[in-house]
Order: structure tokens, then C-alpha cells, then sequence
């Protein structure tokens, strides 16, 4: 596999989001990287025969990465849970997708501070409630919005936009932060 294809498999699982011009530098390394961490390799940031392996099951088979609680450090499940309250889903129709939540591990742990999570996964209906655009990511757990404490939307926003694998990210007010993955 040459570096552009790398760079190819991982822009489209939305890990890479750099030049693909075979250069595989820090920013390749890091979405390698990320993407270890997602499937459950050794994250070194090599590319090597497993992640070889592993990027093209990925692709071939559309599989979807499974969260694994235990990895995500600052964060619990149950602070993704659908604000529908179970009016009108069981809180999850989806599950949250990992890349997500390491975008927000890496967050919390740049500031330091507690992160406050206001949305993660929605269901249909209560994203229709609130506003939300009709595809929006949340629907399918690719999405969170969240603040951290004592800091401001800009400056969270600064940093997010630093980080790998980010396909979207504006500030919803002063405070709080949306971010959503490919
Ligand atoms: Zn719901
Ligand atoms: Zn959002």
C-alpha cells in the first residue's frame, strides 16, 4: 500500500483530513493513530500490516467502530444519552461514534477542566424538537455538543479545530462547542 493510498483509506473514514501526497508526516501519524485507538490496535501511529489489515476491513465491510467505555477517560456513556428523556426513544437508537469521544477526551485533558456534555445522540423526533437540521450527526451518534468549564466557545473552538479527524465544529453560543466526525 503507498502512502496515498494510506492517506486515501484514512481521509475517508474521516480520520485524515490533510494533502494526499504520499508525504507521511505527523498529521498522517496522528490519524493513524486515531484510528488504532478506534479499532482496537496498538495506537503508535504506524501504519503498518495490522492497520493494513484492519483499515481495509474497515472500509470493505462499512464496519462501524465499537466504542470501548473503559478507553474514554473523562467521559461516561450515559452523558450521550438522548434528552428526549424516553418520550420517545430508549436514550440511544444509536450509539456514539468513538472518534467523537476522543475528540473530547483530548479536549477536556488540552484545558484540564470538566467538560459538560448538552447533547450527544438524538433521536428523531427530539432532534425535530429542538431545531436540529434534519441530517443532522447527531441522529447517527457522529456529534456532541459540549462546553468546558471556565472556558469560552472561542477558545475551545481554537483548539478543536487543531485536531484530527474533526469534519465540523462551530461555536453554538459564548459557551458550548458542536463537533461532529465523518
Ligand atoms: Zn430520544
Ligand atoms: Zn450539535
Amino acid at each position: 500500500m503507498t502512502n496515498k493510498q494510506k492517506q486515501c483509506l484514512l481521509s475517508y473514514l474521516g480520520y485524515y483530513n490533510g494533502a494526499i501526497d504520499g508525504v507521511f508526516g505527523s498529521a498522517s501519524k496522528e490519524a493513524t493513530a486515531a484510528f488504532q485507538k478506534d479499532y482496537g490496535l496498538e495506537s503508535d501511529g504506524i501504519f503498518g500490516p495490522k492497520t493494513q489489515k484492519k483499515i481495509k476491513e474497515a472500509v470493505c465491510n462499512d464496519e462501524q467502530p465499537q466504542v470501548n467505555w473503559d478507553s474514554v477517560k473523562y467521559f461516561d456513556r450515559e452523558e450521550f444519552r438522548c434528552t428526549c428523556a424516553g418520550a420517545h426513544c430508549s436514550g440511544f437508537p444509536v450509539e456514539m461514534n468513538p472518534r467523537v469521544l476522543s475528540i473530547l477526551d483530548e479536549v477536556r485533558g488540552h484545558f484540564g477542566a470538566a467538560g459538560i456534555v448538552s447533547s450527544g445522540v438524538r433521536c428523531e423526533k427530539r432532534n425535530a424538537t429542538i431545531g436540529g437540521i434534519a441530517q443532522s450527526r447527531h441522529l447517527l451518534g457522529k456529534a456532541a455538543d459540549f462546553r468546558i468549564k471556565g472556558k469560552s466557545a472561542a477558545e475551545v473552538l481554537t483548539y478543536v479545530k487543531t485536531l484530527p479527524g474533526v469534519r465540523y465544529t462551530y461555536a453554538i453560543d459564548s459557551a458550548y462547542v458542536h463537533v461532529d466526525v465523518e
